[in-house]
């Protein structure tokens, strides 16, 4: 197949809801071939397929756990053995257990990390084998201003989102020799199911911060990313897409 009608294939982690449905729709509407990755929202998961398929594009949805390394390698078998690649892969499966860490158990600490952070690891092991022979491919992270600046009540998330930030700085040295590019995005605020979870005092805090006193639109996130995926010199950054200034 000629290059310039290689349709690029990607992965979203968490493509079932919130921002990773937006993104996952993002690339779908745009020619990619996508697979939506979930975990136990199965239906949202078709239907985010089907809303791919009516608009010509193709994709699949794929249950995997992310915290399940052997979970994770089958859906990048299963992926390479439909479409031949795999050239993008976004982490964006996350979840919070938001408590203060005096009374927070250390399972959900685990539950935190593990997702966050440990899939997102084993992820990219499983990516980055498949990028490395084909000598191309990008991989997104999704973290968090918390993992920068901490925020009480949200340890867990914070120290998984700012280990993610290191993570996505030592991978793109390990792996820009073979011409995969490994950057994160913050997005600001959303108006998910996990961002609804938040108090109003953090969303109000959330709104002052922010130089245009508003939160950030999933389609213009899921915008951002897709534009990233096709820069070509750009790895190892850390986007902040809103306008709180650090
Ligand atoms: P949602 O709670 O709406 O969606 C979370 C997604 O993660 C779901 O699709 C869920 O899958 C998936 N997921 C959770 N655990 C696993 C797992 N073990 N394996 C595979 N998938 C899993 O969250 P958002 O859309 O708001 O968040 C998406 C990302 O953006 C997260 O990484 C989050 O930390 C980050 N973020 C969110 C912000 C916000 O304000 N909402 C702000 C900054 C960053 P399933 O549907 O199957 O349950």
């Amino acid at each position: 197949m000629p290059l310039s009608e290689h349709k690029r294939v990607v992965i979203v982690t968490g493509g079932a809801r919130g921002l990773g449905r937006s993104i996952a729709l993002k690339f779908g509407k745009t020619g990619d071939r996508v697979v939506v990755n979930y975990v136990s929202h199965g239906q949202d998961a078709a239907a985010v397929v089907d809303e791919i398929l009516r608009a010509g594009g193709e994709a699949v949805s794929c249950k995997a756990d992310v915290r399940i390394a052997e979970e994770v390698r089958t859906m990048i078998d299963e992926t390479t053995r439909r479409w031949g690649s795999l050239d993008i892969l976004v982490n964006n499966a996350g979840i919070t257990k938001d408590r203060l860490m005096l009374r927070m158990p250390e399972r959900e600490w685990d539950s935190v990390l593990d997702t966050n952070l440990t899939g997102a690891f084993h992820c990219i092991r499983a990516a980055s084998r498949i990028m490395s022979n084909q000598r191309e491919g990008h991989i997104v992270n999704i973290s968090s201003i918390v993992g920068v600046q901490g925020r009480e009540g949200q340890a867990s998330y914070a120290a998984s989102k700012a280990g993610l930030i290191g993570l996505t700085k030592a991978a793109a040295k390990e792996l820009g020799g073979f011409n995969i590019k490994v950057n994160a995005v913050l997005p600001g605020y959303l108006q998910t199911e996990m961002g609804e979870k938040v108090s109003d005092a953090i969303l109000e805090r959330a709104l002052h911060e922010n130089a245009l006193n508003r939160v950030s639109d999933l389609r213009e996130v899921a915008g951002f990313i897709y534009h990233l995926s096709l820069m070509s010199n750009v790895s190892g950054q850390i986007f902040n897409v809103d306008s709180r200034i650090l």
